[in-house]
């Protein structure tokens, strides 16, 4: 019977190092940001990122031979849960998305002359890196509508298309881009993966598009979302990633490991914004006592903690899934925790901010920030309601409607088919009547 709950003395203590490292060194960064460019950025990350490098937590979530620690879902779950305090804290651990993600494609589907070229200097954060998939055209969460065409051009391709929300599109040495190479085939064989250097003729990187987390229009900073147009890009036969088709088996491998991360960072950010609601509940007056005397205040404490244990035991689970059974095993597990995550993200983050008044609401508290952030949550990497249907549809699966029409568990059906069954002890006690 394995059913256990505890960490390994050796890693918490790691986990321990982590908690202090982004409290007293990244979240420092989160109030002064603003007023740096990324070469600055980049020269605040350089010593950090070489501490990290030196306590072996770089890149974590690849396997040793590609210059990671090969920790597993379950340990690099409870990693990203100190990481998501923080939008900056990733980066210094060498494994922020998109890079993480992308990095994963490569050592899944790349050949080793891309490896080489692309994946260990992203890897040595040499290279920076986005993924180009959603189009402004056509519903992201239907990805089987791309347009972007890639077409045979000799033994290359050329690429033209229009996306946007591609983050880091603007500061990034290479997209991994998701063109369709055959509009003909099955929906899910139709696309296929390529590795476009930046500066490929024909990339254009239109603006990074303001949003409700940076509703101030900048330029090339880490965490922005480009608009792209891909105008006769030409390429080489080399810059195809993995089998032509396989663009969507690709992207599917890399979002199930993707979406638990963001859940576990989710739970960061959420317990942060708890600590903030639980500690303004011990001092603020209002109508004669401290705001932790109210009711209504003691149940949104208990509740948050409630919702975010659940979501904590859901996601890790769905990570121990994915390490002892794989990625498909998990699918339920993390469509479940992608949509009940996002919402305690959202609850938990509402409620510190409502606790906070004026001040919640102000940019003196980092909650409005996180309450902008916390929105996107509901819809990418799959809106919830696309994740609810495909959780909804497997558990159908395991359903029959009755034969006769008649529901199961339909109590007068029952008590006619209890009454044969003990009809003759029945019998007896009526007869003693
Ligand atoms: C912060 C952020 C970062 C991102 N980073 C990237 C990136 O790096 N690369 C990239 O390619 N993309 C990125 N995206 C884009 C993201 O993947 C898409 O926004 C997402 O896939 C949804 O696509 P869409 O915006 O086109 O919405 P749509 O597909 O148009 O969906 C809009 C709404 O329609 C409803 N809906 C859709 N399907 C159903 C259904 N089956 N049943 C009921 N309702 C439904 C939902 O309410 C959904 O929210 C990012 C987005 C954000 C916000």
């Amino acid at each position: 019977m394995a059913w256990d709950f505890s960490t390994e003395p050796d890693f918490q203590e790691k986990l321990e190092w982590m908690r202090a490292f982004v409290r007293e060194e990244i979240w420092p960064i989160e109030t002064v940001a603003h007023e740096l460019d990324q070469p600055a950025l980049d020269r605040i990350y350089a010593p950090l990122q070489e501490q990290v490098k030196r306590r072996g937590l770089w890149a974590a979530h690849l396997p040793p031979d590609l210059g990671g620690q090969g920790f597993g879902q379950v340990k690099l779950g409870l990693m990203h849960e100190i990481l998501g305090t923080s939008p900056f804290a990733p980066n210094a651990f060498g494994n922020q998305a998109p890079d993480s993600g992308n990095s994963e494609v490569l050592a899944l589907a790349g050949s080793e002359e891309q490896k080489e070229r692309w994946l260990h200097p992203l890897l040595a954060g040499d290279l920076k890196s986005a993924f180009s998939m959603t189009e402004p055209e056509n519903a992201g969460s239907d990805p089987t509508q791309l347009r972007t065409r890639a077409e045979r051009d000799g033994d290359g391709w050329v690429i033209n298309g229009h996306k946007w929300f591609s983050t880091n599109g603007s500061i990034a040495d290479f997209l991994i881009v998701m063109a369709v190479t055959d509009p003909e085939a099955r929906a899910h064989q139709r696309a296929s993966m390529f590795i476009v250097p930046a500066d490929t003729p024909g990339v254009r990187i239109v603006r990074d598009v303001a949003t409700m987390e940076h509703p101030y229009e900048s330029f090339g900073k880490l965490g922005n979302h480009a608009e792209i147009r891909y105008e006769d890009v030409r390429l080489g036969p080399e810059a195809l990633l993995g089998e032509v088709g396989a663009g969507f088996l690709i992207a599917q491998q890399r979002l199930g490991p993707g979406r638990i991360h963001h859940c576990m960072r989710w739970l960061g950010v959420s317990r942060r914004a708890f600590d903030m609601l639980c500690e303004r509940a011990t001092y603020r007056e209002a109508q004669g006592s401290v705001l932790a005397d109210k009711q209504t205040v003691q149940n949104w404490i208990a509740d948050s903690a409630a919702q975010m244990q659940a979501a904590r035991l859901m996601t890790l689970h769905a990570a121990w899934r994915m390490d002892t059974e794989g990625a498909g095993a998990a699918r339920t597990d993390i469509s479940l925790i992608k949509f009940y995550g996002a919402q305690v993200l959202h609850d938990v983050i509402d409620r510190a901010l409502q606790i906070h008044g004026s001040l919640g609401y102000s940019t003196d508290m980092p909650l409005e920030a996180m309450y902008r952030y916390a929105r996107a949550a509901r819809f990418y990497d799959g809106p919830d309601e696309v994740h609810r249907q495909s959780v909804a549809r497997q558990i159908l699966r395991g359903y029959q409607p009755p034969a006769d029409g008649v529901p199961s568990e339909h109590v007068p059906t029952r008590r006619d088919d209890a009454r044969r069954r003990f009809a003759a002890i029945l019998e007896a006690v009526t007869a003693n009547d």
